[in-house]
This record gives structure tokens, C-alpha cells and sequence, in this order.
């Protein structure tokens, strides 16, 4: 089990640049990204069925 795909859902957080942009992993398998915190906020939500980080499936 990778660190995004952690048991603790507080933990499924990984950040994805250098400028606090970061997706996080909730428990309903969604995927929540938020970037360009410097350029105009961008906010996106997937349902997703494998981990992005390790590939392992989910639910
Ligand atoms: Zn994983």
C-alpha cells in the first residue's frame, strides 16, 4: 500500500507541484484535485477505481 492509498484518509493527501497544488484521495474513492492556487484556482473531483500513485484497487 502506497502513502496516497493510506488507511487513514487524512493522509491520502500528496502534493503534486511546487506550488501547493495537490489531490487528495476521500472515502468515497473520489479523487480531489486542487491546483493553480497562483493562477486562477482550479478544483476537480473523479471517481476513481485504482490508486493514481500505485495502481491497487480501491473500495
Ligand atoms: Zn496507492
Amino acid at each position: 500500500m502506497c502513502e496516497f492509498c493510506n488507511v487513514d484518509v487524512n493522509k491520502r493527501v500528496k502534493n503534486i507541484s511546487d506550488e501547493n497544488d495537490e489531490m487528495q484521495l476521500n472515502k468515497a474513492s473520489q479523487l480531489e484535485v486542487a491546483a493553480g492556487w497562483q493562477h486562477g484556482f482550479t478544483y476537480a473531483e473523479f471517481n476513481i477505481k485504482y490508486c493514481p500513485m500505485c495502481g491497487r484497487g480501491l473500495g
